[in-house]
């Protein structure tokens, strides 16, 4: 005969972990035997929203959508509530007499301390908060360096971190879950408005994305049986498919970095290359010293990790910046790459440096004000990984490039789009150039812009700076600040 404990139910909280498989807050709440609650609490306007922008808030309502359904061949039922999720949670064991709230922690300090006054308030009615860790590989405290402080620079961190990993078996996917049949005052996923209309400007999207935990998995196979082994020759290439494209599944935890682990070792087992295989995995390192980042040195989306350039005078400049946006700078690979973020809601990594470089270092314009725009356009926009990307490439952060490295988008494009099939596909208007001259189109000898059709000015912009002239003014600002004791 069940016990009474068993037969109270019990609640999980699912958050950024949209997955069935190796969900070990999902999995030790079945383990429990106890009928269950499942409930996903969007949280607007407040500093806890699990989305970041409107690009990720189409991924979400897509990813629920899936996970619903997966729960329901379960037999149980996601309710989804608006709200904030203190005063919900305790506001639902208290009503309900619910004795376990189980929940995978998200890992941002913020977060966190919101989490730990939630869990002391649920105890202290009487509940019992079970929380587990599954959004990164690493648990952040206790990677250090010989002299106990935290690392700063990725190396070094990831020869000590990637050799304590040793993931333990993957947990189980439940085969049925008794739902606790309890009936909450909740919304459906159409009331949260994730959907973009009028314009739709997402309706592309789904020509180039499977949200949900079906979608990750699909791309994780995809990945290892088709680019894993050229990985680390084809991932600085825009114009093909040489990287993985997780990002957003691992974003909203569709996949966990484990089974990305697993899998990867399991693929070097059966014969793929050793050395792709580190260097995949040490791209899915480089999204875990991110957390380690917002671990031990706070909130990195407000503040310079290198604090001397808290003195540094960034500029204002509207027109530039929404040329920037638009994808009309008249720089060939920073259009495509801000053209390829409108239109799918993500952008290569090389482009997104290129991108990222030239906003902050040829314009000057300050590096959350690109941040916040990734933050509204990437599907992927995982807070913490942007702020440390967008400080990386500004100088301003951990291991940062340094600041007299400033990328030529025009030789950049060149090198890493060498065709300019990346530039034709996302700028059409210059499908008509050949060879190099599709990255400098300004510069093109006129006989050959005519005939393709490009009209500098009326069709395509010409620069909106010069790249020269800023490239100088950038290195005469760093330096300036080096002068006076900054930066390294
Ligand atoms: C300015 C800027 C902003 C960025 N913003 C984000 C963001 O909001 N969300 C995000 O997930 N990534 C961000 N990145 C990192 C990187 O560009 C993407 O993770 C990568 O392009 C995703 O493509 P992929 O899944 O095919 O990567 P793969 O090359 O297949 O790599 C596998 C996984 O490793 C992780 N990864 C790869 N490169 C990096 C990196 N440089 N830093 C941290 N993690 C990495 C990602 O989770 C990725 O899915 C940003 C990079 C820059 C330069």
């Amino acid at each position: 005969m069940a016990t009474a404990a068993a037969t109270a139910p019990a609640l999980v909280w699912v958050g950024r972990d949209l997955r069935l498989r190796d969900n070990p807050a999902l999995s030790a709440a079945v383990q429990s035997g106890q009928p269950l609650l499942l409930v996903y609490i969007h949280e607007e306007n407040t500093p806890y929203r699990l989305t970041a922008g409107s690009a990720s808030g189409w991924w979400l309502h897509r990813s629920i959508e899936q996970m619903s359904e997966a729960l329901q061949k379960l037999g149980a039922r996601l309710h989804l509530i608006q709200g904030n999720a203190e005063f919900i949670l305790p506001h639902l064991a208290q009503k309900h007499g619910i004795t376990d709230v189980f929940w995978n922690q998200i890992t941002d300090p913020k977060i966190d301390d919101r989490d730990r006054r939630l869990a002391q308030r649920l105890m202290e009615i009487g509940t019992q908060p079970r929380v587990f860790r599954s959004i990164t590989l690493l648990d952040a405290g206790q990677v250090l360096n010989k002299s106990g402080q935290p690392f700063r620079v990725f190396t070094p961190f990831w020869q000590t971190a990637s050799a304590t990993i040793r993931p333990n078996r993957l947990a189980p996917v439940p085969e049925q879950i008794v739902d606790a049949g309890i009936e909450v005052d909740g919304s459906l996923i159409g009331d949260w408005g994730l959907i973009p209309s009028s314009p739709n400007w997402a309706e592309g999207f789904d020509d180039h994305w499977t949200p949900g935990e079906q979608g990750a998995q699909a791309a994780l196979d995809r990945f290892l049986d088709e680019a894993l082994n050229d990985y680390p020759e084809q991932r600085d290439r825009p114009d093909v498919t040489g990287t993985s494209r997780l990002s957003p599944h691992l974003a909203f935890g569709e996949i966990s970095p484990r089974q990305v682990w697993i899998a990867a070792r399991d693929a070097e087992a059966r014969g793929a290359s050793p050395a792709a295989v580190e260097k995949f995995l040490a791209e899915i390192g480089w999204r875990e010293f991110s957390y380690y980042l917002f671990h031990h040195f706070g909130d990195l989306r407000q503040k310079n990790f290198n604090p001397k350039f808290d003195r540094f005078q960034w500029r204002e400049d509207d027109a530039a910046f929404r040329a920037w946006t638009k994808g009309q700078t008249g720089i060939p690979m920073v259009d495509a790459g801000m053209r390829q973020l409108w239109q799918t809601g993500w952008m290569h990594n090389r482009v997104r440096m290129i991108a990222a470089s030239f906003l902050v270092k040829h314009l000057g314009i300050h590096w959350q004000e690109g941040m916040r725009w990734f933050e509204d356009t990437l599907v992927d926009a995982d807070p913490l990984v942007n702020a440390t990307s967008w400080q990386w490439v500004a100088g301003t952060g951990a291991d940062a490039a340094p600041y007299f490295r400033i990328f030529n988008p025009v030789t950049q494009g060149q090198k890493f789009d060498p065709k300019g099939d990346y530039v034709r596909r996302w700028v059409p208007e210059l499908s008509g150039l050949r060879g190099k001259d599709i990255h400098a189109p300004a510069e093109a000898p006129p006989a050959m812009r005519l005939s393709a059709g490009v009209e500098i000015g009326r069709n395509y912009p010409a620069p909106i700076i010069d790249l020269k002239q800023r490239r100088q003014t950038a290195l005469d600002a760093f330096s300036a600040l080096k002068e006076t004791g900054a930066p390294n």
